[in-house]
C-alpha cells in the first residue's frame, strides 16, 4: 500500500481509482448467479401457476451441487418428495442412489438432480401438458445457472420435454443429444425399473455410456 492509500485508509476511505473500479464493474458472473439462484428459490415455493400448488405440501426444487457437471432430471416429486422436499427420496430414490453409486456417483458430489415438475401431480399421475409448460422455465433456468457437462433424462417426460419429441425412451437411448448445447442422454426412469426388472440392463448399459461419454467431454 503506497502511503497516500494509508492516509486514505487511516480515514476509512478507499482510494477513488478502486471506487471507480468497483462501479465500473459490476457484478461478476458468479455474483449475477447467487443472485437468481436466490430468485429462483423464492420464486418456486411461491409459484400459482398450474393448479398443482392447491394439492402440494411443498414444492420440490431439486437437490446437489449448483456446480455439478452432471445433471440428472426426472419426472415429478412423488409422495415422500413431496412430504420432505427434495428429489428422489423413496423407492425409486433408492433405485437411483444404487445407480449413481454403480457408476461412482453420489447424490450432492458433483450431481444435481431435479425434476421437470417442481410440484406432486395428486396420486402421482401424469404430469399433463400445461403443468409441464407452465413448470418447464424453472427447470430450464436451473440448466442455465448449473451449466452441467451432461444431463441425464431419465423416463418419457424428462426425455419428451428437454427434447421437445414425442418419441419414445427405447428408440431416444444409445445417442448423445444437445439441449443448448449441453450433452444429453436418455435413460428409464427408476420407478420405471423397479415396475421393469429386466429393463435394469438397459439402463446398466445407459449409465456406462454416459460416464464414458463425461470421459470423452
Ligand atoms: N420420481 C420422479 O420423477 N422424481 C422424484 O423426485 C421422485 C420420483
Amino acid at each position: 500500500m503506497t502511503r497516500r492509500e494509508e492516509l486514505l485508509a487511516e480515514m476509512g476511505l478507499a482510494p477513488i481509482w478502486r471506487l471507480r473500479k468497483r462501479t465500473a464493474s459490476g457484478p461478476t458472473a458468479e455474483q449475477r448467479a447467487e443472485r437468481q439462484w436466490i430468485e429462483i428459490k423464492q420464486a418456486v415455493p411461491a409459484c400459482t401457476a398450474c393448479g398443482l400448488h392447491k394439492t402440494r405440501t411443498q414444492t420440490v426444487l431439486g437437490v446437489g451441487d449448483e456446480n455439478a457437471d452432471w445433471l440428472l432430471v426426472g419426472e415429478a416429486p412423488g409422495a415422500e418428495e413431496d412430504r420432505l422436499g427434495e428429489p428422489f427420496v423413496g423407492q425409486a430414490g433408492k433405485l437411483l442412489d444404487n445407480m449413481l453409486a454403480a457408476i461412482g456417483l453420489k447424490r450432492g458430489d458433483n450431481v444435481y438432480i431435479a425434476n421437470v415438475l417442481k410440484c406432486r401431480p395428486p396420486g402421482n399421475r401424469n404430469p399433463e401438458p400445461n403443468e409441464v409448460a407452465k413448470c418447464t422455465p424453472f427447470l430450464k433456468q436451473q440448466i442455465e445457472l448449473i451449466r452441467p457437462k451432461l444431463i441425464v433424462a431419465m423416463g418419457r417426460f424428462a426425455a419428451q420435454t428437454l427434447l421437445a419429441t414425442d418419441a419414445t425412451i427405447s428408440s431416444l437411448r444409445g445417442r448423445v443429444y444437445r439441449y443448448e448445447g449441453v450433452p444429453l442422454i436418455v435413460t428409464y426412469h427408476p420407478a420405471y425399473l423397479l415396475r421393469n426388472l429386466p429393463d435394469k440392463a438397459k439402463a446398466w448399459a445407459d449409465l456406462v455410456f454416459a460416464k464414458k461419454t463425461m470421459q470423452a467431454l
